[in-house]
């Protein structure tokens, strides 16, 4: 296994796919040029460039992690130092306090979220971070709350932080695979050795086919809001 950046043609980046908004981001790598893996087991994760953790309903994910024996797989294999990026219920997993309802969580960003906080009102929102240079899609968004000192500060909105980095982990509360943005996949999994990137954003009809399954998962869930 090389501990690098995935490349084209190189290993597979790994996208968690238990449940969730896993497709958009095949989407988005695909469109880097990388090819991609569901990640369903532990056999899933042998020879990975890097991986995903994608949005949808955390204490789902939790729930399938558990019953599919992937928490310590998937806590190795962070470990390991390969680039991983995590998403709104992603980055929920990887943070090492969770509220709102409280959970547990792998701990691997030195951050505090709340679950949903970025408001009822405001279930899903767009907007473009205060540097100008992300497009962002939120929905049922956790809020990050704590920093740790180690933990660099990717992006913020309205001075709040949302996106961060600690190591090999990137972690972001809104989701950049909705929002036509390959911003941060190619600052973390890098492009494709070559491939001059002219876009090619999902299009319209399958990102509100995204949202709404991601909204339907929600509702599903709403016992835990
Ligand atoms: N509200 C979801 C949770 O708490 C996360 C939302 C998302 O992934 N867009 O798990």
């Amino acid at each position: 296994m090389d501990g690098g950046l995935g490349r084209a043609g190189d290993a597979p980046v790994g996208v968690l796919a238990l449940q969730g908004g896993y497709e958009a981001h095949e989407k988005l790598l695909v469109d880097l040029g990388h090819t991609t893996r569901r990640v369903r087991t532990a056999a899933d994760l042998d020879g990975l460039a890097g991986l995903v953790f994608p949005g949808g309903e955390s204490s789902t994910m939790l729930k399938l992690i558990g019953w599919n024996s992937l928490w310590g797989p998937l806590d190795q294999f962070v470990r390991s130092g390969r680039p991983v990026l995590a998403t709104c219920a992603g980055l929920i997993l990887s943070a090492r306090g969770v509220s709102g309802p409280e959970q547990p969580s792998f701990g691997w960003l030195d951050i505090d979220v709340a679950r949903n906080a970025w408001g009822r009102q405001n279930e899903s929102f767009e907007a473009v971070d205060d540097a100008g240079l992300l497009k962002l899609v939120f929905i049922r968004a956790p809020r990050v709350r704590r920093v740790g000192p180690g933990v660099e500060v990717v992006a913020t909105l309205r001075g709040e932080v949302i996106a961060v980095r600690q190591g090999n982990v990137t972690g972001a509360s809104f989701h950049p695979e909705l929002a036509d943005d390959p911003t941060l996949h190619r600052r973390v999994f890098g492009p494709a050795e070559g491939l001059d990137w002219a876009g090619s954003p999902t299009d319209c009809a399958d990102r509100e086919t995204a949202v709404a399954n991601l909204q339907k998962d929600w509702q599903s869930h709403a016992a835990h809001d």
